[in-house]
C-alpha cells in the first residue's frame, strides 16, 4: 500500500553539510536580539489589553524576548461568541477550500522558517535541529490533515433508499473547538490542533502555553494571512487558571483539544462533565512514564546512542521521552560504562549553537522541581552519571542530564519532565513482573525495545499497553503520517495526532432523508 499517497513530508536540512548548515545558522542567529510583540487576536485584530507580560529566554533568563498582551474572561467570551456565529458558514465552505488554506499556511511557515526556528529557540529553549524538526512537523500536519480532510469530507455519502427516498450522510464540524497546547512543541502541536479543527469545519479559540505565546501568535498571523477567516480562528493567550478554565467550562463549545499534563487533562475532563448543555469530545494527549527494555542480545553501542537520544534530546522535554530503562543484568555493567562515556561527551548549553546537544529546561520552576527530584531519587538510588554543566555565564535554566539506578518503577510517583533517566536492572525470570510494573503505572505512551530476538521483541511489544512502540531505535520524534502519535490510559484519549483517524473526533454526522 502507498504510505504517503501523493503527499510527501517536508524536507529538513542536513546539518552535517557545512555549506548548508552555516548559512542557515547565520540566518537564524540574525533574530537573536529581535523583540517580538503579540497579544490576543479576536476577529482578526490584535487586542492590546491592560495586562502585558514579558517573555524571557530559558537560556538567558535576564533577557527579554518580547512582550505579549494576555486575554481575560471577558475577551475570551467575546471570542467565543464570534466563533460560535462563524462556524455554520465555515462548515459550509467546501472542504477543498478549507484544505487549500492549510496548504497556504504550510507554505507561509516554510517561507518564514528561520524566524520560526529562532523563536522556538529564544522563547522555548529549543536547539537548532529541534527547531528544524518543529517547523517540519507543523508543515506536515497542515498538508497531511488537508489531504485527510479532502478524503473524508468531500461530498456526502450516498446511502440506499429502498422506499424511493434519497438518503445521504454528511460529515461536518461540531462548533467551536478550544485548543490548548503545550510549550514543549510550541509551534508543531499548537498548529496541529488548530488546523485539524479548522479543516473539519470548526471555529477555533487557540490558547497557547503561558511560556510560549509569541511563537503561537506568529503562527496565527500566518494562518490568517493564508486565508483562514478572522471570525473563525481566534487567539487567546492568558493564564490557564483564568482563560483556560473559563473556556473549558462554557456550555456552548463544540469540543476541547488539549496537550499537556495528565493532571490538567483530568481537570478539563471534570470541568466538561460539570457543565450543563451539550456533551462534547475531549481529545487529550498527556504525559507518560515511558520505558525501554533491553535484553542481552541487543547491540550495546546502538542501545546507548538510542537511549541518549530518547532520554536527553530536547532536554528530555518530550512526552515521548524515555524515563525508565530496564537493562538485563548480564549486559548492565557494559551498558552503564558506555552510557557514562556518552554522557560525559554531551554539550549542555546555548541552543542556538551547532555544537550544543542539550539546551535549557523551560523555566526556573521546572529546574527547581527537576533538581529536587534528582536529589530525592539519588538518595534512594545510585548515581550512574551526570553530564558536565555548561560553562555559561548568561544564566539560564539548565539541568544537566542525569542517569540514576533505582530498584523499581514504583519509586517514581510522577512524570519528571526533563533530562533524567532512571535505570533498573532486571533478571530474565523477572520479566513478567517488569511488564506488569510498566503497565501498572497507568500511563501508556511510548515504549522501546532493544533485542535481536525477533519473537521476543514482538511478544513484549504486544504485552505492553502503550500507544507507540519502537524496536531497535530511539523512541522519540514520531513523524506525521508515518508514526501516528498518542497514548492510552493516563497518557491520552486518542485518536492519534498525525494519523488517519485523528480528524474523525472533530466531526459530527448528519443524515438527510429526502422525499422531495
Ligand atoms: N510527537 C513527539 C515525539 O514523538 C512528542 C510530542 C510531545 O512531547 O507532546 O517525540
Amino acid at each position: 500500500p502507498a504510505m504517503y499517497g501523493e503527499r510527501k513530508n517536508s524536507l529538513g536540512l542536513n546539518m552535517n553539510i557545512h555549506s548548508q548548515a552555516d548559512d542557515f545558522i547565520a540566518a537564524v542567529q540574525q533574530y537573536r536580539d529581535k523583540q517580538w510583540q503579540g497579544g490576543p487576536i479576536v476577529d482578526g485584530k490584535t487586542v492590546e489589553t491592560d495586562h502585558q507580560v514579558s517573555i524571557t529566554s530559558p537560556q538567558e533568563t535576564a533577557k527579554q524576548v518580547g512582550r505579549i498582551y494576555w486575554g481575560d474572561k471577558k475577551l475570551a467570551e467575546q471570542a467565543l461568541q464570534s466563533a460560535n456565529k462563524a462556524y455554520r458558514a465555515w462548515r459550509e465552505v467546501p472542504v477543498d477550500e478549507r484544505a487549500t488554506c492549510l496548504e497556504k499556511f504550510a507554505d507561509l511557515m516554510e517561507a518564514n522558517r528561520n524566524e520560526l526556528i529562532a523563536l522556538c529557540s529564544v522563547e522555548a529553549g529549543k536547539g537548532l535541529q529541534d527547531g528544524i524538526d518543529e517547523v517540519r512537523e507543523a508543515v506536515d500536519f497542515c498538508r497531511y490533515y488537508a489531504k485527510e480532510a479532502r478524503k473524508l469530507m468531500d461530498g456526502e455519502i450516498q446511502l440506499p433508499g429502498p422506499t424511493g427516498e434519497d438518503n445521504k450522510l454528511k460529515l461536518e464540524g461540531r462548533g467551536t473547538f478550544i485548543c490548548i497546547s503545550p510549550w514543549n512543541f510550541p509551534l508543531a502541536i499548537f498548529v496541529g490542533q488548530v488546523v485539524a479543527a479548522l479543516v473539519t469545519g470548526n471555529s477555533v479559540i487557540a490558547k497557547p502555553a503561558e511560556q510560549t505565546g509569541l511563537i503561537a501568535y506568529r503562527a496565527v498571523q500566518l494562518a490568517l494571512e493564508a486565508g483562514i477567516p478572522g471570525n473563525v480562528l481566534h487567539f487567546m493567550p492568558g493564564s490557564g487558571a483564568e482563560v483556560g478554565s473559563f473556556l473549558t467550562s462554557q456550555e456552548d463549545i463544540g469540543g476541547v483539544c488539549f496537550t499537556g499534563s495528565t493532571y490538567t487533562a483530568q481537570a478539563i475532563n471534570r470541568a466538561l462533565a460539570a457543565r450543563t448543555g451539550p456533551i462534547v469530545p475531549l481529545i487529550a494527549e498527556t504525559g507518560g512514564q515511558n520505558a525501554m527494555l533491553i535484553d542481552s542480545t541487543s547491540l550495546p553501542e546502538q542501545v546507548v546512542t538510542d537511549v541518549v537520544a530518547s532520554a536527553f534530546q530536547s532536554a528530555g522535554q518530550r512526552c515521548s521521552a524515555l524515563r525508565v530503562l530496564f537493562v538485563q543484568d548480564d549486559i548492565a555493567d557494559r551498558i552503564f560504562d558506555l552510557l557514562r562515556g556518552a554522557m560525559e561527551e554531551l554539550e549542555v548549553g546555548d541552543p542556538l549553537l551547532h555544537e550544543t546537544d542539550v539546551g535549557p529546561v523551560i523555566d526556573g520552576i521546572a529546574k527547581t522541581n527537576l533538581e529536587q527530584h534528582i536529589s530525592d531519587i539519588q538518595q534512594a538510588g545510585r548515581l550512574i552519571a551526570r553530564a558536565p554543566m555548561p560553562d555559561y555565564t548568561q544564566g539560564g535554566t539548565f539541568v544537566s542530564p542525569t542517569a540514576i539506578e533505582i530498584d523499581s518503577i514504583s519509586q517514581l510517583v510522577k512524570e519528571n519532565f526533563g533530562p533524567i533517566l532512571h535505570v533498573i536492572r532486571y533478571k530474565t525470570e523477572e520479566l513478567d513482573d517488569v511488564i506488569d510494573s510498566i503497565n501498572g503505572t497507568g500511563y501508556g505512551l511510548t515504549f522501546g525495545i532493544h533485542s535481536r530476538n525477533e519473537t521476543f521483541a514482538y511478544d513484549i511489544a504486544s504485552r505492553v499497553d502503550v500507544g507507540n512502540v519502537y524496536i531497535n531505535r530511539n523512541q522519540i520524534g514520531a513523524i506525521v503520517g508515518v508514526q501516528p502519535f498518542g497514548g492510552r490510559g493516563m497518557s491520552g484519549t486518542g485518536p492519534k495526532a498525525g494519523g488517519p483517524h485523528y480528524l474523525t473526533r472533530f466531526i459530527t454526522e448528519k443524515t438527510r432523508s429526502d422525499n422531495i
